[in-house]
């Protein structure tokens, strides 16, 4: 696989422009997303250029980041969704941050976090998430990606809601966190499932995609961030795993992770992202080539569009390992 990631909407016009992402219908040339009307997918027309590169480049694209920001379904794209990291729900409602050891919040301004983390126990608010996944899903979306899908940290949550929940289960806390969520991530799946007009045979999904945290070691995911890999391998089609610096002036630790990954994922496929705002691009291209031998992919993050198009026609078609090499 080989991939873009944007949360900016110059870059979508830039990418429709180029062939690489249908415009939405009626929007016109270069139209910002969110042209559809309210609650009805935008229709798709062909796009007016022929993509230079010779295999697929997939468009990731937050329509909810960490910010709490909300945009409508993008078609064509991989639509990211930020769903227990939300600067701006907290805000609003600062009873929703999830609680840990010594009642420390989860929220910016505390170590550790660099964005606020709601609780995901919050039946309301984990609704609002699903209804987006549906409508999101709903759309003709290129696929779905789920971030921040976790608890914020190993002794989270311990708020009176998780307390309560936990004791309903009568699972052990570790055990209770993985289930959790793993329940939102199956509950998402049957919504992006659940298709308007579907009538009896079940409409095929989109594909889903799941945002990692680049800690490989151990059973850190379980133990961290209540991820129990086992539970979720078999409701995604692939994994994400950013892997970011700003230089990649050495690459030791980018292979060390993308093989810990391969090991830990076995079976289930995984592409790496990499930060490419700003990055010197021949240091870029060695850390891509590093994580491509043992990853099915590589996205390119937040540099712009056209560059990350020249940079990823540079590196060429994904590897021939790669189980995602037909997407
Ligand atoms: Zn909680």
């Amino acid at each position: 696989m080989r991939g873009i990631v944007t949360y900016d909407r110059r870059d979508l016009r830039a990418l429709r422009e180029m062939g690489y992402l249908p415009f939405a219908d009626g929007s016109g040339a270069g139209a910002p997303p969110g042209d559809a009307p309210a609650g009805r997918p935008a229709a798709v027309k062909p796009a007016p250029a022929a993509p230079v590169l010779p295999f697929p480049v997939h468009v990731f694209y937050e329509i909810k980041s960490v910010l709490g920001r909300v945009d409508p379904p993008v078609p064509g794209a991989h639509n990211m969704i930020s769903c227990f990291g939300d600067n701006q729900a907290v805000e609003r409602e600062p009873g929703l941050a999830a609680v840990g050891p010594g009642g420390m919040r989860a929220v910016r301004g505390t170590p550790y976090f660099d964005w606020d983390w709601v609780c995901p126990s919050d039946a309301a608010y984990r609704q609002r998430l699903l209804d987006l996944v549906e409508q999101a899903a709903a759309a003709p979306v290129a696929g779905l990606r789920l971030d921040t899908v976790s608890f914020p940290r190993e002794g989270f949550c311990q708020c009176p809601r998780c307390r309560a929940a936990q004791a309903a289960s009568g699972l052990d806390p570790a055990t209770w966190r993985a289930a959790a969520i793993a329940g939102f991530v199956r509950e998402a799946v049957a919504r992006m499932g659940r298709q308007p007009g579907a009538g009896t045979e079940p409409a095929p999904r989109p594909p889903l995609s799941l945002t990692l945290y680049p800690d490989p070691y151990g059973d850190h995911q379980f133990r961290r961030f209540g991820l129990d890999l086992a539970q979720l391998a078999p409701l995604v089609d692939f994994f994400v795993v950013p892997i970011y610096d700003l230089h990649y002036s050495t690459t030791y630790w980018v292979e060390t992770l993308a093989w810990g990954f391969r090991d830990l994922l076995g079976a289930v496929p995984f592409v790496v992202e990499l930060y490419a705002l700003n990055v010197d691009r021949k240091a870029l291209l060695k850390a891509a080539r590093v994580a491509d031998a043992y990853a099915d992919g590589i996205l390119l993050a937040y540099e712009r569009a056209p560059e990350a198009v020249r940079i990823l026609e540079e590196l060429g078609a994904p590897p021939a390992h790669s189980r995602l090499a037909g997407r």
